[in-house]
């Protein structure tokens, strides 16, 4: 669990590059975050989404309206 986490934060830099994909980007696949490490793991506590497949940042209520248009959680 941990370590899919750091793996996403850690292996993208922000760069005009992503910007680009970003905006062509369905954001299919979300990877949800927690601010507090004892709500890890659970999805409706989540905090935001970040795009497996851009790195975009979506909020709570962004990731959700992503979700509903089905797009899903990252392992699921
Ligand atoms: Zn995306």
């Amino acid at each position: 669990m941990l370590n899919w986490l750091r793996r996403g934060r850690g292996s993208r830099q922000s760069t005009s590059a992503v910007q680009v994909e970003t905006a062509s980007c369905a954001h299919l696949v979300l990877m949800p975050r927690w601010d507090a490490v004892e709500h890890m793991g659970k999805a409706e506590l989540a905090t935001g989404y970040k795009c497996d497949a851009c790195g975009h940042d979506l909020t709570r209520e962004e990731g959700q309206e992503a979700l509903q248009r089905g797009s899903r959680l990252f392992g699921t």
